[in-house]
């Protein structure tokens, strides 16, 4: 299997945006994941094992199997370059803040943390990126841990915005529980479309 050094001279998709509009809530994930990328892996080891807010990840982490924690995702951006990028709209820092799919389809959901555009970027399916990000976490307190077929291990990242002294969310008008899908735009959550009065 070639290591992550060797396939950036292969070809890998780039980062692609995600179909729906940046949403308030958007906005504040891009500042948690922007606080913690520059707070980095010296957080208390307690912080470390906060979970993300992520909806996405197929996997769970550690001896508690806990959604995709602070540690593994500043770990994940660390090794594999592929999980980074650069935004095309605004030109911020685009992160990797899942990983998994389907059959043979999936790879790195993200968001630029600079504007929170949801980004989307083609890998492999759900073995192809368990067999890629496994030997990540090995050795660490988030080894990989199981995972889930067609959804996802997902958390709100509530108690880590606040251990890193940012607010609470707003309201996440995409709240309608973790699951995968994968289509034209790439690996995201399903949305039940609910339509009120239109504007
Ligand atoms: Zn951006």
């Amino acid at each position: 299997m070639p290591s992550p050094s060797q396939e950036s001279a292969m070809h890998i998709e780039p980062w692609k945006k995600g179909e729906l509009a940046i949403s308030d809530h958007d906005v504040w994930c891009a500042q948690v994941i922007r606080t913690l990328r520059q707070a980095g892996p010296s957080l208390p080891p307690e912080v470390l094992n906060m979970s993300i807010p992520q909806k996405h990840c197929c996997f769970a982490f550690g001896p508690n199997k806990i959604s995709l924690p602070a540690g593994a995702v500043l770990r994940l951006w660390s090794v594999d370059p592929v999980s980074t990028g650069i935004c095309p709209d605004c030109g911020g820092e685009v992160l990797a803040t899942a990983f998994g799919g389907l059959l043979n389809l999936g790879g790195y959901p993200g968001l630029c943390i600079q504007c929170g555009r949801p980004m989307f970027r083609w890998v492999g399916g759900l073995a192809t990126m368990a067999i890629r990000t496994r030997p990540y976490f090995e050795g660490t307190p988030w080894y990989s841990n199981g995972c889930v077929f067609g959804g996802a291990y997902a958390s709100d990242g509530v108690e880590l915005a606040a251990a890193l002294g940012l607010p609470a969310p707003p309201k996440d008008d995409r709240d309608d529980g973790p699951r995968i899908e994968v289509g034209d735009g790439g690996m995201r959550l399903v949305q039940e479309v609910e339509v009120e009065d239109e504007k």
